[in-house]
């Protein structure tokens, strides 16, 4: 057992070596990286192959994604501690641990009930303090807004208006824009009320966002 976690523990640390040479550059990140175990979060059969830097199927026909769009994602967020911090798209609780890790309040959403409960069962067996909620995350989670960063982690035909909304000032939205083969990642600063700046980065490739101010389901 010990020699297992030491080595899961090892390929962590090369992951985080590779990430760094892919350019993730936010020690904080990278630390988080090295602290949540990825294997954990992947069917037993796929834990062989957790710490690649690739995306891997988690049932339902969706994926966790590939560890440097975490990353990449995760950065463009700069989340600092006590932050509240709302995800789209919980997958297999992944990402919702890294930012765990950064010291943010997490909030995520997740459309379909198995992910949802799995999610729920590998968050808490692994001791992160996440709210969950089943349902339509194009429309953010009003309850608890105003956010100080929200990451959509499935791709959107374009920046959905609710979840710009749901932003406080100096609040960050990180989310992929495009069409189903490929997305921009944009990031929408909220300057001040009413006020906002967007960049745009290179291409990424994720599932479909899929709801209300989403992608239709077929
Ligand atoms: N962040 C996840 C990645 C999951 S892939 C992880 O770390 O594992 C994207 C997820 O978004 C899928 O689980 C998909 O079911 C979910 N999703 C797609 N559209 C959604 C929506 N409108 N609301 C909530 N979740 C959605």
């Amino acid at each position: 057992m010990y020699r297992q976690q030491l080595k899961f523990k090892q390929r962590r640390e090369n992951l985080v070596d590779q990430l760094r040479s892919k350019g993730i550059e936010d020690e904080r990140v990278l630390d988080a990286f090295n602290q949540v175990p990825r294997h954990v979060f992947v069917d037993t059969a796929l834990e062989e192959r957790a710490y690649k830097d690739s995306a891997l199927p988690i049932g339902m026909g969706q994926t966790i994604s590939q560890p440097y769009t975490v990353a990449r994602q995760t950065e463009l967020l700069e989340v600092f501690p006590g932050e509240r911090v709302l995800e789209i798209g919980t997958g297999s609780g992944y990402q919702a641990a890294i930012l765990c890790e950064l010291g943010a309040k997490v909030y995520s959403v997740e459309r379909h009930k198995k992910l949802y409960e799995k999610a729920r069962s590998t968050l808490r067996e692994l001791g992160y303090s996440v709210e969950l909620k089943l349902g339509d995350g194009s429309l953010g989670w009003s309850a608890y807004a105003p956010y100080d960063a929200i990451v959509v982690t499935a791709g959107a035909p374009v920046v959905p208006d609710d979840l710009v909304n749901q932003l406080n000032v100096n609040g960050r939205l990180v989310v992929p824009v495009g069409d189903e083969k490929k997305q921009e990642m944009v990031r929408v600063l909220k300057v001040r009320e009413n006020e906002f700046e967007q960049e745009r980065y290179r291409n990424f490739k994720f599932v479909p966002l899929v709801g209300e101010k989403g992608w239709k389901e077929n």
